[in-house]
């Protein structure tokens, strides 16, 4: 099965995308990785990359979906795979479809009161990257049911894996969370609607903590991929 993951910044994304590709046994594809990958290699492609990297610039979109064919045409790609921060705009959706026909796209959702809390609450190990998140969740809005435990370090601070020091990571601080959240109502709501104009998109609501949601992903995929 071919899928993309959508949602707003701090849904969960890559952890969920990450987790739902191993319980598939398909490839996760991250264009992130593949251009990390690319410069590694040092390759003319790399370089060229590699320039647009250095200077804080986006990798223009017909080297994205290039770089994208490629990979997904190889051979552990032809059962499915799971894209990770692609497509972000409708020119890159559009440049897809002409690529491969995807077969659904899950559309992680969350109240925005209930993101801001939870990502303002998130700790990151300095040395090792571990996230932990300081704050219960346990409330309902809207009809919907919050149940999203914390995940607290053994010690106030400190990183249980390495002892690390736990911080908070800029990207995390409210006003940042907020602009990124503007820029994601800007981009990738027509994205979403061109999906659903299309028939694909599978909403999921993310309100119970990674297990449950897993499971609750896997569910609404289990048919299609019995049928695949
Ligand atoms: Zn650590």
């Amino acid at each position: 099965m071919k899928i993309i993951f959508l949602g707003s910044p701090g849904a969960g994304k890559g952890t969920y995308s990450t987790r739902i590709a191993r319980l598939l046994d398909v490839p996760h594809v991250s264009t992130g990785e593949l251009f990390r990958e690319a410069i590694k290699k040092d390759s003319d492609f790399g370089n060229q990359v590699n320039e647009y990297v250095r200077k804080g610039r986006l990798v223009p979109d017909d080297i994205t979906i290039i770089t994208l064919k490629k990979r997904i045409d190889e051979p552990d790609c032809q059962n499915g795979f799971i894209l990770d921060g692609y497509p972000r705009t409708i020119p890159q959706a559009q440049a897809l479809d002409e690529v491969v026909k995807i077969d659904v796209v899950l559309n992680l959702k969350i109240h925005e009161i209930i993101l801001i809390r939870k990502l303002s609450a998130r700790r990151i190990c300095d040395k090792c990257g571990e996230i932990y998140n300081i704050i219960d969740i346990e409330e309902t809005l809207d009809g919907m049911d919050y149940n999203m435990p914390a995940m607290h370090p053994k010690t106030p601070g400190i990183c249980d894996k390495c002892g690390g020091t736990l911080i908070q990571r800029k990207d995390d601080r409210v006003e940042v969370i907020e602009t990124r959240l503007k820029q994601y109502h800007q981009q990738s709501e027509p994205l979403v609607r061109y999906y659903q104009s299309r028939g694909l998109v599978e909403d999921v609501y993310v309100n119970l903590g990674i297990d449950r949601t897993i499971s609750r992903i896997m569910k609404k995929l289990k048919p299609q991929t019995v049928i695949k």
